[in-house]
């Protein structure tokens, strides 16, 4: 019966295994291939240790890869990830201060700190990024749900939230399109030297979670006090474009604040089931 067991749990991590971890199946193989030598007595034991520590490495390499550069990233695999990258740097840095301490005792060649330097200075760099786009998907956690409390106001919600989130709102004409976003985004390059910073263009998994339609929106992640933001709001007001623009929502907390391109985003389905009509019929993605 143990055995129906290991093998069925055998065959169920088999099948987990998506095709492109190579380098997790073969930190695997290697491990198994050390375990039988060091059990033979053919090998030391801190090999066993080692070999272990390589397949954690290429399992954290393998969910580094999955998920920095995604585009949609939730706050919770950011925090993932921002794990992974922090556990491989610790390891590449110990695997290098121990290199460095026998190098030293003249017991192992100085070049093989070039190829642990270049690991760790990889994954320092990673660490770094890992950090960067979890700021960035707590920003835009914060963001969408500023916007998820303004939608619950403005579509007569039981219970809306006490303070509106909401600094100021502009209809224009009601129109935002992929081809009027075009023109905003060259307008703010050719004013500023710098691409327009989109937080979230569309829909997104932090969007579609907090129950609304963000399809055919785009979120600016500039505060609508500061000057790139008050140039944007004139802008905006110019060509009659409609906007949303948010403060922090919460003092203390990732900002919220930013300014939202097009029509309020519409709920996939309110609180009692029914879908709530669109504010506006804006351009669509
Ligand atoms: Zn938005």
């Amino acid at each position: 019966m143990r055995v129906l067991i290991f093998l069925f749990l055998g065959c169920a991590l088999l099948t987990a295994q998506p095709v492109e971890d190579t380098e997790v199946a073969r930190a695997q193989m290697e491990l198994n291939r050390v375990r039988a030598l060091v059990e033979a007595g053919a090998l030391a034991r801190v090999q066993l240790q080692k070999a272990e520590d390589a397949v954690a490495d290429a399992m954290d390499g393998s969910d580094i890869r999955k998920s920095i550069y995604l585009t949609d990233l939730t706050e919770e695999q950011a925090m993932r990830l921002v794990a992974a990258a922090n556990r491989r740097f610790e390891r590449r840095k110990t695997a290098f201060e121990q290199a460095k301490l026998q190098v030293d005792a003249g017991i192992a060649p100085a070049n093989v700190l070039e190829e642990l330097g270049a690991q760790l200075d990889y994954a320092r760099k990673d660490r770094d990024l890992a950090a960067t786009r979890a700021d960035l998907a707590r920003q835009a956690t914060a963001m969408a749900e500023a916007e998820s409390a303004a939608a619950l106001q403005t579509s007569g919600a039981e219970h809306p939230p006490e303070a509106s989130p909401v600094a100021e709102r502009y209809d224009g004409n009601g129109v935002f399109t992929p081809e009027i976003f075009a023109r905003i985004q060259t307008a703010f390059d050719l004013r500023f030297g710098k691409l327009l910073p989109v937080s979230a263009n569309g829909e997104t998994a932090v969007h579609r979670a907090l129950g609304f339609d963000h399809r055919g929106r785009v979120d600016v992640a500039l505060r609508p006090d500061q000057p790139e933001g008050i140039w944007l709001r004139d802008y905006l007001r110019a060509h009659r474009v409609p906007y949303f623009a948010f403060n922090q929502a919460v003092p203390g907390k990732a900002t919220g604040a930013h300014i939202h391109l097009g029509p309020m985003s519409p709920r996939l389905v309110a609180a009692n089931g029914s879908p709530h009509a669109a504010v506006s019929a804006g351009g669509s993605q």
